[in-house]
């Protein structure tokens, strides 16, 4: 067969770089495309990023990939009661993704991996009813053909593409949060990621404040999708991701008088991953096989680990020169025993707590203390589940879900 490439990646994101480098590590000849112009603009993310996921894919974030180290959390209760959870050691970072998203796509480049940017993916290409290539429009002109026998969709929430393929990439109202966020300037902060909870402050979902440096902050706030103001009939009518943000700046004390530096709205999914991540001559990874976090909506981590994971079993099927559905399988069946365990689990979570209203919230954070908090980060549930749970039997279902 003639093609132009061993893989063609639709998407430099970082499950599309992810696969990227180690595909060419591996000796593979490997095609991104990317619809914009440059990688990782616009930013539409919260940018919180844990280091024990990075650091386990055997890479050095460069001091210029991101903003703030983050040294814990503060959590705050609907009645504004606080438990907090610092650490000396750093725990994670807030990223500047657009320089993270560039950074991950050189380090692909580096091992031999093409980019081409303002690149749109618009079809598939078929041979014999069989994925065989792509349609690509380069600067909005004629789409041309590029062909390879594996083609992968590192598309993000959007995964037209994957949907050409004839996967089930859509996901429902319900299964997916909408986002706003600003970035504002000044905000004191101590290096931890704030998190607020509460019916009236974000249905289904939290505010955010991830610090960054200079005295800035990422402002955001994600709500159940299936509340907002284009799906009347909620519980909440008519919430609004914006509407809700602005009437929490107005009533947080540092935040009223700040600047927005930037503004911005996104979906993500917050749901079950895809049915089926492969066809014949056909991968999707990362968020657009919905593989997010369906308590946090974090997907950074996880599109890179499985870009590397899909990067193991496309060696495998150039090896063999099989690019069955069958053979790309094994990257399913190893994500869903791994990767997709810990998310089942926490997706029950996430529905559990959904039922968990704001009396509950506030008792939780009377009853539990900032040394209480300590033990659970420390892997100690014990102790401070019996102390909320003595108070409301109700919440045992909570402790159901988290231990089975
Ligand atoms: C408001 C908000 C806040 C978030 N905050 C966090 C956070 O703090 N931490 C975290 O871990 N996650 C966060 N996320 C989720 C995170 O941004 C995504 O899960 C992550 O970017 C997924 O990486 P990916 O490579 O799978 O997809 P993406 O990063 O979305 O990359 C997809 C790439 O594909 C390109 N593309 C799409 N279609 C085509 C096409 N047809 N042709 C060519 N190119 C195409 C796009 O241009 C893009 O560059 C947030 C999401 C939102 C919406």
């Amino acid at each position: 067969m003639d093609y132009d490439y061993d893989i063609i990646i639709i998407g430099g994101g970082p499950a599309g770089a992810s696969m990227a480098r180690i595909a060419a590590q591996n000796g593979m000849s490997v095609m991104i495309y990317d619809k914009r112009k440059e990688l990782g603009e616009p930013v539409r993310c919260g940018e919180g990023l844990g280091q024990r996921e990075v650091l386990a894919q055997g890479i050095d974030l460069p001091r210029w990939c991101f903003s703030t180290e983050i040294h814990g959390a503060k959590v705050i209760a609907p009645n504004g009661k606080s438990i907090t959870w610092k650490s000396k050691d750093t725990k994670g970072w807030v990223l500047e993704r657009k320089m993270f998203d560039k950074w991950l796509v050189e380090l692909a480049v580096e091992k031999g991996a093409k980019v081409k940017t303002y690149a749109r993916v618009t079809d598939l290409v078929k041979k014999d009813g069989k994925i065989d290539g792509v349609m690509v429009s380069q600067w909005g002109k004629e789409p041309f053909e590029v062909r390879a026998p594996l083609v992968v969709s590192a598309e993000g929430m959007e995964a037209i593409v994957a949907r050409k393929a004839g996967l089930k990439a859509m996901s429902t109202l319900y299964d997916v949060d909408t986002c706003y966020q600003y970035e504002m300037k000044p905000y004191d902060h101590e290096n931890l990621i704030e998190l607020y909870f509460g019916n009236k402050i974000a249905p289904r979902g939290y505010v955010w404040i991830f610090p960054k440096d200079a005295k800035k902050a990422n402002v955001g706030i994600g709500i159940g999708a299936h509340l907002t103001n284009w799906k009347k009939g909620g519980n909440v009518d008519g919430a609004d991701p914006k509407i809700l943000m602005d009437r929490f700046i107005e009533n947080h004390p540092q935040l009223k008088d700040s600047s927005v530096l930037q503004d911005f709205g996104g979906v993500i999914s917050v749901g079950a991953p895809i049915e089926s991540f492969v066809k014949d001559g056909f991968m999707c990874i990362g968020t657009a096989a919905k593989q997010v976090d369906p308590i946090h909506g974090g997907g950074i981590a996880l599109a890179m680990e499985t870009g590397i994971l899909a990067a193991a079993i496309a060696k495998k099927a150039h090896g063999k020169k099989d690019y069955s559905e069958k053979a790309l399988k094994e990257y399913e069946s190893i994500w869903r025993a791994g990767p997709g365990k810990k998310m089942a689990k926490r997706l029950l979570l996430r529905k559990v707590m959904e039922e968990v209203n704001d009396d509950d919230l506030n008792h939780i954070f009377n009853t539990i203390t900032d040394a209480d908090l300590q033990k659970v980060m420390e892997g100690s549930f014990a102790g401070p589940v019996a102390k909320v749970v003595g108070g409301r039997p109700q919440l045992l279902r909570i402790l159901k879900a988290l231990i089975s």
